[in-house]
């Protein structure tokens, strides 16, 4: 049995259902599917999620805006006029946005959530109804009735474990099921989200809980690539990762899977497989618990910006009991999650990133660390971009990092913080954002040409 989860893109027209139940009809296997939400048709569009999201802060502002109301209507419309689906899907599905609008007026964040999970929801009617009408036996689950339960952290939600017995059960179903991804439910029963493009998360929670040979995960690109194609051009595309590799990849910068779905199908160690919807034909990219050929060498280089230092300096550090903790504490204090934590015998840097710091917080933050911990220095760095080099075995092998090192020095790129410790699999490279993609590139030169 495989899960197959589609993405926006998948399903951001009539045409591209098709080429899905394509996919679907040419393998029996392909029995639970999880959807996204309409996404982009083209460059200019802008995705069902976003529309819903503005058109509940438009509620929320105190006047729902009856045009972004009619575009998201109009999306579902249309694909069900392409398809020639019967009125009383669409009916269902303008049903639930209503309520799910009023939802939003009586309380916001849980209104939200659940007028955000309308895009998944909808589509998932649609496509199991397309099927239907195509000559293939399937039904609409709803993630409760899937018993999906997740914690009530609104818009990021975590899985439950409760919820991977439950979803065995699905494995009695002969049907092909269509599950609308990105939500859950509270054992109390309020719908609850997870992050952005979570709908990759459902499909490994879903793919765990039925213990599926395959998670096949489809997208618009053929495969992983070993660099962000935007900054590097024609990069070379990876044809098999492990779980460790993709988890460094997908956290900095590698947007093709959700950094937090690779948990459920690791656990369980299904592999999983990033395939194209318009190239189902196509190898794509493996993802397994053990790669065969462990060279030693970088499999890929992940970047990203909008990370901060925060730099603290005190003279006999090292000898200070308890000093990180209380640091951190500040921070935890504070409502901060931070990244990564370098430290020197008399300093301390926290890598944060920079949304969790805004500047009126940063204020808070300093002042509480002067005083408190008494520090000779504190300093915050912004514009910070992350670069990691990552490949299982890359620890063993001699001389990784000076030729890291000289591919910076090519780029004329200052390194302003080394971190390795921390991963088995990966090297971090802290600069300032403006050498990114310079940096990059001559990284991408040393290693992969
Ligand atoms: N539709 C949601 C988003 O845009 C979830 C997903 O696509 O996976 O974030």
């Amino acid at each position: 049995m495989k899960v197959v989860k589609f993405g926006g893109s998948s399903v951001a027209d009539a045409s591209q259902f098709k080429k899905v139940t394509d996919i679907i009809r040419s393998d029996d296997r392909r029995k639970v599917i999880v959807v996204s939400a309409p996404g982009k048709r083209n460059a200019n569009d802008t995705k069902t999620t976003d529309l819903l999201i503005s058109l509940g802060e438009s509620i929320n502002n105190g006047s729902k805006d009856e045009q972004i109301y009619n575009k998201v209507m109009d999306r579902f419309a249309e694909i069900a006029k392409d398809l020639n689906i019967s009125g009383e899907v669409l009916g269902r599905i303008e049903k639930r946005i209503k309520e799910a609008c009023e939802a939003v007026s009586r309380d916001y964040i849980a209104g939200l959530n659940a007028l955000k999970s309308c895009g998944e929801d909808g589509t998932a009617l649609l496509l199991s109804a397309y099927l239907q009408s195509s000559g293939l036996e399937s039904s609409y689950v709803n993630p409760k009735e899937a018993g999906i339960f997740v914690s009530d952290e609104p818009g990021g939600a975590l899985v439950l474990d409760e919820s991977f017995d439950h979803l065995y059960e699905l494995r009695r179903r002969d049907e092909i099921l269509v599950i609308p991804g990105f939500f859950g439910y509270t054992p109390e029963g309020k719908l609850v989200t997870f992050s952005r493009g979570g709908s990759d998360i459902t499909g490994s929670i879903v793919a765990a809980g039925v213990k599926a040979e395959l998670y096949e995960n489809f997208t618009d690109v053929d495969s992983v690539f070993c660099v962000n194609p935007t900054i590097v051009d024609n990069p070379k595309k990876l044809s098999t990762l492990t779980y460790k590799e993709m988890r460094e990849l997908s956290y900095a910068g590698f947007s093709v899977f959700h950094d937090e779905a690779l948990i459920p199908a690791f656990k369980e160690k299904i592999p999983v497989c990033i395939k194209n919807t318009n190239n189902p034909a196509g190898q794509g990219t493996m993802i397994v618990n053990k790669r065969e050929e462990k060279d030693g060498h970088v499999i890929g280089i992940a970047s990203d910006k909008g990370f901060l230092n925060l730099y603290v300096s005190k003279y006999l550090m090292n000898r200070e009991l308890g000093f990180g903790r209380r640091l951190l504490q500040i921070l935890e204090d504070e409502g901060i999650s931070f990244e990564h934590a370098p430290s020197g015998i008399d300093d301390m840097s926290v890598i944060i990133r920079e949304h969790q710091l805004p500047k009126e917080k940063e204020a808070v933050v300093t002042r509480r660390i002067a005083e408190e911990l008494h520090v000779d220095t504190i300093t915050v760095e912004r514009d910070m971009a992350m670069i990691m080099l990552v490949g299982e075995g890359m620890n063993q092998t001699i001389g990784i990092a000076s030729q890291a090192a000289t591919a910076f020095r090519h780029a004329n790129v200052n390194i302003e913080m080394i971190n390795q410790g921390s991963s088995e699999v990966s090297m971090m490279f802290g600069i300032k954002s403006d050498g990114l993609a310079s940096a990059v590139q001559s990284l991408y030169r040393t290693f992969f040409s």
